[in-house]
This record gives structure tokens, C-alpha cells and sequence, in this order.
């Protein structure tokens, strides 16, 4: 079995959600007591948010950098950064890495093309649904068309995923919110949501509306076990 490396703390709520869904892929793939083989490494997401919003990129990358190279050398065979914002800097931090980065857009792509979704409507920071980086990635390297809620929808969704979800806040009157925007990008077309921030799936579960959701913490981390347990 491959070590997966993890970059976390974007936020901590979420990579717990890693955490679980690594290890109960290993489980369930082969049994008895096994568990994944992880190194982890956990910043402080005060430190990355203040830096996000300042718009000082660069200064995240030296530190997902270093992250990199501190789970390379604890063992890491592969690296997944356990954030769908921060893949922003995976451009950045990969000249200065010897491990393949696991990319989460691709796995996502890769989870709505067996299911056939050409159109998809995409939930994440303001970060993600605006800037290029995620998006494109989606259309250009793998054809699927993205609609993202409109100005006001997407103030409340990044404002909940900071004010909320990353501080383990959980609140009914946000679902709601989240099922209406949800339900608008249905309107336009969305032949599924995409669920991209790690967080989200902590308050909008399948069970909640009809339309088909993809997990991206779920996605991700089930491509982890299928490269840590495959072959070479
Ligand atoms: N976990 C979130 C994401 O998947 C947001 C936190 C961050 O800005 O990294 O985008």
C-alpha cells in the first residue's frame, strides 16, 4: 500500500472528513484491521485565510510548499491538498515537489464523466465558482460545461463556508439557503452540483434534495485508495 499525503487544516473540519473516508476505503477494500497509510501535515487556516483574502497567493503556496516537502519526506507517495481552493497554487507548489499532486478537479471530472454529466452547476468559495483555476480546468481538459450561482448567491455561499462550516457551525436556515441556489442552478441546466469545498457535504447531504451531488471530500479521498492500493 502507497502513504497518502495529506495537507489539511483547510479547514480541520474537513480533512477530519479525510481522515474517516481514507480509512474506511482501506477497510472496506481489504478487510480486518487494515488502515490507510497517511502523513499528515496541518496548518493553520487563520494564517491561509488572511492571506486569501489579500490576495497574496504566492505567500500561500511557500507554505503549501513546505507542507509538500514535509509529507515527501515523512514518507508521502502521492499528495492530496484536502481544499478545492487551494489547488489555485498547484501550479506553484509542483516545481518543487518530486510526488505527484492527486488533483481534485480531475477526480471530480473524472466521477461525473462515468456518470455521464456534461453540464454541472459548481458551489465553493468565491474563489473557486469566479476564478479560472477550477472552472476551466473542468471545461478545457475534460469538455464539461459549469454554470455557478449568480452575485448574491455566491456572496452567501462563501460566506458561509468561512463564517460557518469552517468553524464547525452547522445551521438549518444555511441548508436552505444552499437548497435554493442548489435548485436554481438545476434551472439552468445543472444536470448535477458539484460540491466543491470540502466543507459543504457537512451541511448539504444527498438526502436533502433529488438532485445527484458530488462529494468532492468523498471523490477525493476515493481516488486516494484506489492509487494507494493499485499496482505500479
Ligand atoms: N475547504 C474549502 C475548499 O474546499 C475552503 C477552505 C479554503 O479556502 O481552503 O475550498
Amino acid at each position: 500500500m502507497k502513504t497518502i499525503g495529506l495537507i489539511g487544516g483547510m479547514s480541520w473540519e474537513s480533512t477530519a472528513s479525510y481522515y474517516k473516508a481514507l480509512n474506511l476505503g482501506i477497510k472496506s477494500t481489504l478487510g480486518g484491521l487494515h488502515s490507510a497509510k497517511i502523513c499528515l501535515y496541518s496548518v493553520d487556516f487563520h494564517e491561509i485565510e488572511q492571506l486569501q483574502h489579500d490576495g497574496l497567493w504566492d505567500e500561500t503556496a511557500q507554505i503549501l510548499t513546505c507542507a509538500a516537502q514535509a509529507v515527501e519526506a515523512g514518507g508521502a507517495d502521492f499528495i492530496l491538498i484536502c481544499t478545492n481552493t487551494m489547488h489555485k497554487v498547484v501550479p506553484q507548489i509542483e516545481p518543487h515537489i518530486s510526488k505527484p499532486i492527486l488533483h481534485i478537479a480531475d477526480a471530480t471530472a473524472e466521477a461525473l464523466i462515468a456518470d455521464g454529466i456534461t453540464k454541472v452547476g459548481l458551489l465553493g468559495t468565491r474563489f473557486t465558482m469566479e476564478q479560472s483555476f477550477y472552472k476551466q480546468r473542468l471545461t478545457d481538459k475534460f469538455g464539461i460545461d459549469v454554470v455557478v450561482p449568480n452575485e448574491a448567491q455566491r456572496t452567501i455561499v462563501h460566506e458561509v463556508i468561512y463564517q460557518e462550516l469552517c468553524k464547525g457551525k452547522i445551521s438549518q436556515s444555511s441548508r436552505n439557503h444552499y437548497l435554493k441556489v442548489i435548485e436554481d442552478l438545476v434551472k439552468q441546466g445543472a444536470e448535477a452540483v458539484i460540491l466543491g469545498c470540502t466543507e459543504i457535504a457537512l451541511l448539504v447531504e444527498p438526502q436533502h434534495i433529488k438532485v445527484k451531488l458530488y462529494d468532492t471530500t468523498q471523490i477525493h479521498a476515493n481516488a486516494a485508495v484506489k492509487l494507494a492500493l493499485q499496482q505500479d
